[in-house]
């Protein structure tokens, strides 16, 4: 990498005082004092009161690599939604799925879809790929160093694991694939993250492939992240390559539970489905849903999973096909970031709600993506439903209205 030049001091446009900035605290200030500390500077500069964000039981200490600066704890509400009955390889039986949230009609809308999928015999669920990625930048003299690049990583795959084996004991260089444009080359790495999210990890790992790889070509230059890797973006790339688990989940919705617990027929869910695709098409989307991200921000929110990576996540594709006994219905999550590793799911309230569907820790990230996947469907089937009986906006009105004038 360049050196970065040294620049003349310029006065900046606005003047920030030491008095602005936050204070900096003892130990970068995660015990209770210190935290308590902070929030009253932030009381006395805003001129409010922190009262509620103040009022916690997690000790403020176990903050520290999830949060800088801590003033207190956001409290959303949580509630809960199911029974969903999946039928996976990791997830079997009957499952509550925590979902922290303040969009009213949002759980009670799940929950109809998931109690619907286990009246109907519960959802079939599968992990297809699980691999997180991450794609770094080459950059060479010309067209042909470039080529000539490309041809020799897929020789040294052998080094290139080595060396991200030195960053990692759960993480595992699984491939490498170049994409070269003019005479920069990006090169996609893809890795095993265990039951972790991985993105710190694959980092790490990255960086050190690259250093390696760099150093068996000198003059070449790296940049660690190009963006075609698609963490926290929505993209064609995530959608046929995936990112973190593709999991795809399926049910049979008979007629007759159609039309008690939805209050549809299988041809009146088709219509929507088809009129909604074609909206979507006009849009210009990126695959089709419902609205996986509204169950995925609250089911990330509840377990401590990065909420950015709702962005990424939702990319995915719901079908709906006709059949002789009913409704086929399916969710294609080809880009589900979630972990029970790592992150945030080791705090207090997150390993709480985690551990509500024995999903805490080793070797439950896979169960974890099953019933997050047959949770999905649950949201799909019903919002489309709601749509086709039009039951939408009513429901809305009673579970969904916060008007400030009430
Ligand atoms: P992490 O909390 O930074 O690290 C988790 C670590 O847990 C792993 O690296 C692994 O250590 C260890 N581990 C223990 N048991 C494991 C198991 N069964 N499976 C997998 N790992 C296990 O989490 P992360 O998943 O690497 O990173 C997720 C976080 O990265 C999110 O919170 C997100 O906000 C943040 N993030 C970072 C970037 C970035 O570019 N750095 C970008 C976006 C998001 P070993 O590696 O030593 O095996």
């Amino acid at each position: 990498m360049s050196k970065t030049p040294k620049t003349r001091k310029v006065k900046p446009a606005v003047e920030i005082g030491p008095g602005d900035l936050l204070p900096r605290l003892k130990d970068q200030g995660y015990s209770a004092e210190r935290v308590a500390q902070r929030r009253a500077w932030v009381e006395s500069k805003s001129h409010s009161q922190l009262t509620h964000i103040g009022t916690h039981s997690i000790d403020t200490e176990l903050l520290r690599g999830n949060i800088e600066n801590p003033i207190g704890v956001a409290q959303v509400p949580l509630g809960v939604a199911g029974p969903v009955l999946v039928h996976g390889r990791y997830a079997r039986g009957l499952f509550y799925v925590p979902m922290a949230t303040t969009e009213g009609a949002l759980i009670r809308s799940y929950e109809r879809g998931m109690v619907a999928l286990t009246r109907s015999g519960g959802v079939r669920v599968a992990v297809l790929e699980d691999e997180n990625q991450i794609a770094p930048s080459f950059f060479f003299e010309d067209v042909a160093g470039a080529r000539k690049f490309t041809e020799w990583v897929p020789k040294h795959l052998r080094g290139m694991k080595s060396a991200a084996a030195t960053t990692t004991r759960h993480g595992a260089l699984t491939a490498a694939k170049c994409y070269q444009i003019g005479r920069q080359v990006i090169v996609n790495l893809g890795f095993s993250t265990g039951d972790a999210q991985g993105m710190n990890m694959i980092a790490k790992a990255g960086d050190a492939v690259c250093r390696w790889m760099a150093a068996q070509h000198p003059g070449s230059r790296y940049l660690l992240f190009s963006g075609m890797c698609s963490e926290k973006r929505a993209s064609g790339f995530v959608m046929l390559r995936g990112k973190g688990k593709r999991v795809t989940a399926g049910a049979l919705i008979p007629h007759d539970v159609l039309r008690m617990y939805l209050h549809v027929t299988a041809e009146q869910l088709l219509r929507v489905w088809q009129s909604t695709v074609i909206g979507h098409l006009q849009a210009g989307a990126l695959g089709y849903n419902a609205h996986y991200a509204n169950g995925l921000a609250a089911i990330f929110i509840a377990t401590g999973q990065d909420v950015a990576n709702v962005t990424n996540s939702a990319v995915g594709i719901t079908n709906f096909e006709l059949h002789p006994d009913g409704v086929y219905v399916s969710a294609t999550l080809p880009a589900l970031s979630v972990a029970t590793v790592g992150g945030g799911t080791n705090l207090p309230t997150q390993r709480e709600a985690l551990k509500m569907m024995d999903c805490h820790g080793t070797g439950k990230a896979r169960k974890f993506a099953e019933i997050v996947a047959a949770a999905i469907l649950g949201g799909e089937i019903s919002m489309g439903a709601a749509i086709a009986s039009g039951e939408f906006v009513a429901a809305h009105e009673q579970y969904g209205r916060n008007r400030p004038d009430k």
